[in-house]
């Protein structure tokens, strides 16, 4: 990413929406600065994958609460909120910081809540060589709240896979597990 490019296109932007004056004079710089934040969050939280991945018996694994603050590649508006991973072992353990990483991971570029599930899903399955994962994420999104319909409700996504789809007592005990943490918004 060419950095004076970027400050010249933003630039740009401003003028053409007609916003100037004493507020906007640094803005090209503030967003390019907000930009490169981003990207050293992805590549920070890509690299702290690598690493920290245990022996485990097969037990049920949850990480509730991980934050999400995401932006939507629709809007490029931010969304926020929670996310709640589980998974079953099968033989190989996560250190529970890396699922919030695989998060954090999903949800610095502009992207949709959608995406961010079922990405952090098929990471942890993957990572954690396990078929059995369950993600739930829960958004406000500013894009739907700002304009549009003006609906300040959360968007709710869920991807079940192996046991957590098959099997009831297993998406039971997910549920019951997370509820105190969920969100009353
Ligand atoms: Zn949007």
């Amino acid at each position: 990413m060419d950095r004076s490019d970027l400050i010249k296109n933003i630039q740009d932007f401003l003028d053409l929406l007609g916003f100037h004056g004493e507020h906007f004079k640094d803005t090209p710089r503030r967003i390019a600065d907000y930009w490169e934040d981003r990207f050293k969050l992805l590549a920070e939280n890509e690299t702290k994958l690598q690493t920290g991945i245990f022996l485990s018996q097969d037990d049920l694994v949850v990480l509730a609460n991980i934050e999400i603050n995401g932006i939507c590649s629709h809007h490029l508006q931010p969304f926020w909120g929670k996310a709640y991973v589980s998974y079953i072992s099968t033989g190989k353990m996560l250190g529970l910081s890396k699922l919030a990483r695989i998060v954090k991971k999903h949800a610095a570029m502009p992207t949709v809540q959608e995406k961010i599930t079922f990405s952090v899903a098929a990471d942890v399955k993957a990572l954690a060589e396990t078929p059995h994962v369950a993600v739930i994420t829960e958004a406000l999104h500013s894009c739907v709240w700002l304009r549009g319909v003006h609906s300040k409700s959360p968007a709710i996504v869920s991807t079940m896979l192996g046991y957590f789809r098959e099997r009831e007592h297993v998406r039971r005990e997910f549920m019951e597990l997370i509820a105190p943490y969920r969100t009353k918004t």
